[in-house]
């Protein structure tokens, strides 16, 4: 019983967090930086905050994260930290060779107040940045937000310092897959290049945080949106932002600075948010959803229907991120399951609202909450006070499911306690199939440990 201490009063809390359901903007900035190909993502500030935004995606992809650091001394907390960065900048494209340095801000560096374009544009000046290499930024401020916000920095970042405009079309579509694994975003190109659509996708971390391993070590794997591609997606017909929190930012940048008008859709989890995707796409191509695709669709559907009865009722509490969470539990009410305690840490006015939708027009009253008291503490309260059958979220929600004896699914970020979520994609309709086979496992695992001889089944 390690949480044995948390009391089922909740009382209502305005100035504490404990165990927040969410990390910090950052983290989630060097994440999109690395789904550019050969960008070394920087960190402006201490040495501290850039060691921890490695580590916390290292332990998640189990790949090796490379990233520089200002390296922020007390000088530069008090001065600023304008010629730690120029320094940086000359350094990592003399000795790394990137095509483009990705630099996020931290606490510190935000708190002096660093002018990062204008310190960009004296390396410029200062012949520090080697013809035809770029320099792309993004604020992400930690005390505000969450790490899915300084992912949606990121991608508006790349928008901001690489797409051009132009005034001839192309047929391309662009796709922002959204804070999605690297299986996620090979799904979704899969999905896409099944109904023949051309299209530019960015970030695209697939080919980089699962790198195959070769035998020799290449410093920059061979994955990641090429820079010129993000160029050319100023010249595209049309932008589908996949999840709103993440992608809508960039979508609106790329419509006002190169005219390419967006729609903005779910991450592709479940039956009807992977629908609206193929929907989207279809729209925008003028190209039909093949029959493989719906064939793929079919499968889920049938093993929903042959499990019907382990799933149908099963109350779930869930956390994690809103672009991920809402999708999810769509699928789950598609199921007929009862999701009924939901936090998200990272803030934001729609969440609540939305994820109320989707409950309500299945009749479904349950406690949704996000922002700065919607942490895990508080998940626990309500689980304790209204007890679920299912637990599905990241790795922090193994103490929970430990003390009451919970089914438990990991799924988000991070997970740092198994593997498979970089390899097997949680997004389309094998996803979907995919989710309900770890919930059909974990359900089953539990009759199995717990029934009684006479009721131990061999077939279930
Ligand atoms: S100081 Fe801010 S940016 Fe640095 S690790 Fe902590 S929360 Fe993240």
């Amino acid at each position: 019983m390690l949480l044995r201490h948390t009391p089922t009063e909740v009382a209502e809390r305005n100035a504490l967090t404990i165990n927040p359901a969410k990390t910090c903007q950052p983290v989630g900035a060097m994440y999109a930086a690395l789904g550019i190909h050969a960008c070394f993502p920087h960190s402006h500030g201490s040495q501290g905050c850039c060691a921890y935004h490695r580590s916390a995606l290292t332990r998640h992809y189990k790949e090796p994260v490379m990233a520089g650091t200002s390296s922020f001394t007390e000088g530069s907390s008090v001065f600023g930290g304008q010629s730690n960065l120029v320094s940086a900048i000359n350094n990592i494209f003399t000795i790394y060779n990137p095509e483009v340095i990705a630099v996020h801000t931290t606490c510190l560096s935000e708190t002096i107040g660093d002018d990062i374009p204008q310190i960009a544009s004296k390396a410029v000046e200062e012949g520090k940045v080697p013809d035809g290499k770029h320099i792309i930024y993004a604020n992400t401020p930690s005390y505000v937000g969450s790490h899915v916000d300084g992912f949606a920095n990121m991608v508006a970042g790349m928008v901001k310092g690489l797409a051009e405009p132009s005034e001839m079309r192309t047929k391309t579509i662009n796709i922002l897959p959204g804070w999605v694994e690297p299986s996620d975003m090979r799904e979704i190109k899969r999905l896409t290049n099944a109904m023949g659509i051309s299209f530019i996708m960015y970030p695209d971390t697939s080919d980089v945080m699962d790198a195959p391993q070769t035998g020799t070590h290449v410093f920059y794997p061979k994955g990641g949106t090429p820079v010129k591609a993000i160029q050319a997606s100023g010249s595209s017909a049309f932008t589908i932002g996949l999840g709103p929190l993440c992608s809508t930012k960039a979508a609106d940048l790329l419509k006002t600075k190169c005219k390419v008008e967006y729609s903005i859709t779910d991450i592709p989890i479940g039956i009807q948010a992977t629908d609206r995707f193929l929907m989207a796409l279809s729209r925008a191509s003028g190209k039909p959803v093949p029959e493989s695709l719906t064939d793929e669709r079919g499968r889920v559907m049938d093993i929903i229907t042959d499990m019907h009865q382990y799933l149908y009722g099963k109350r779930v509490a869930l956390y994690g991120d809103p672009d991920q969470l809402i999708p999810l539990t769509e699928f789950l009410t598609d199921m007929d399951m009862v999701p009924m305690h939901i936090v998200s840490g990272t803030p934001g006015k729609r969440f609540e609202k939305r994820v109320n939708e989707i409950l309500h027009a299945k009749g479904i009253e349950a406690n949704v909450r996000n922002g700065a008291n919607a942490d895990m503490f508080l998940l626990h309260q309500w689980i304790k006070n209204d007890p679920v059958d299912l637990l599905i979220g990241n790795t922090y929600g193994k103490y929970i499911a430990r003390d009451e004896n919970i089914p438990f699914v990991r799924h988000g970020f991070p997970i740092l306690d198994r593997i498979g979520h970089s390899y097997f994609p949680t997004t389309g309709y094998t996803g979907a199939m995919r989710l309900l086979e770890q919930i059909l496992g974990v359900f089953m695992d539990k009759q199995d440990r717990e029934s009684p001889e006479t009721g131990f089944e061999l077939v279930m």
